[in-house]
């Protein structure tokens, strides 16, 4: 409980002490309200593919064994329902996992290296053309930071640029003296101007059918905010519907 500041006939060093105790409270407060949210949010996404998946295996009970359409439909569903709740799991998992570590495993590294590693290696997984271009021959732009935890945040942002656009997708490295820049770019569907605000926030979809059928649970760019504010960085959405997204990234050359 915050302690009521009665003014004057305290010593300033008291005054400040106390600011500094509501100040804490006040931050433990949001971080509580964050957590019920958060636990709230994800026990109604959890819900609704288990809903689905036990009213199947009803189906399957009851007239699974002499309908085979029925029988076909159901185990097609529970598949993919379950396949939607280990994806959902998973991105929690990752997502508590960034919240709670706050150190980096730093190295420095070619980030045009990464990548052309991660444009080859989506290329095999997706078939999907995904360029890199850089502003130089690209060679020598060097960044201080978590590789892995970067590598990861590159892998959301193209990955939902595979989703959500056809083919091309650009990767644009630049660099000035201290800093960094990757552009993540797509041609897709794009995103309403007006939904740009919320896009960082957990379980966010843009339009939930549509992001339901790509297999989106809405935590990719909550996981890549927090990897960016990790690294002291900024990311930015610049996005027009049906003509595209660009994601833009920018670090400090070295995170402290
Ligand atoms: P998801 O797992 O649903 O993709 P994200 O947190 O990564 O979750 O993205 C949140 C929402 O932002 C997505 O559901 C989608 O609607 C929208 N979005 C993200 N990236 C793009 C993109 N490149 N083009 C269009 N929409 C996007």
């Amino acid at each position: 409980r915050k302690i009521e500041l009665k003014g004057r006939e305290e010593s300033a060093e008291l005054l400040q002490l106390i600011r500094a105790f509501n100040q804490m409270i006040e931050r433990l407060d949001r971080t509580f309200a964050s957590q019920k949210a958060f636990v709230a949010d994800a026990s109604h996404e959890l819900k609704t593919p288990l809903t689905v998946i036990s009213s199947y295996a009803n189906m399957l009970k009851r007239w699974g064994r002499n309908d085979s359409t029925v029988r076909d439909e159901a185990i097609e569903a529970i598949s993919k329902e379950s396949e939607r709740l280990q994806k959902l799991i998973k991105s929690m998992l990752t997502l508590a996992e960034a919240e709670q570590e706050d150190w980096l495993k730093l190295e420095t590294f070619d980030v045009m290296q990464l990548s052309d590693e991660l444009a080859s290696m989506l290329h095999t997984t997706f078939h999907r053309t995904i360029r890199v271009h850089a502003d130089s021959d690209g060679n020598g732009i060097r960044m201080t930071a978590d590789k892995d935890k970067i590598r990861q945040l590159m892998v959301i942002l193209i990955d939902n640029a595979i989703k959500y656009s056809k083919d091309p997708i650009d990767i644009v490295i630049s660099q000035t003296r201290n800093m960094v820049r990757i552009l993540v770019k797509d041609n897709g569907i794009g995103i309403p101007e007006h939904e740009i605000p919320n896009l960082f926030e957990r379980f966010f979809r843009v339009d939930g059918a549509r992001s339901r059928t790509t297999g989106g649970v809405g935590l990719g760019l909550s996981i890549a905010k927090r990897i960016v504010d990790l690294h002291e960085g900024h990311i930015d959405v610049f996005s027009k519907p049906e003509k595209g997204t660009t994601i833009a990234l920018q670090f400090p050359k070295k995170t402290c």
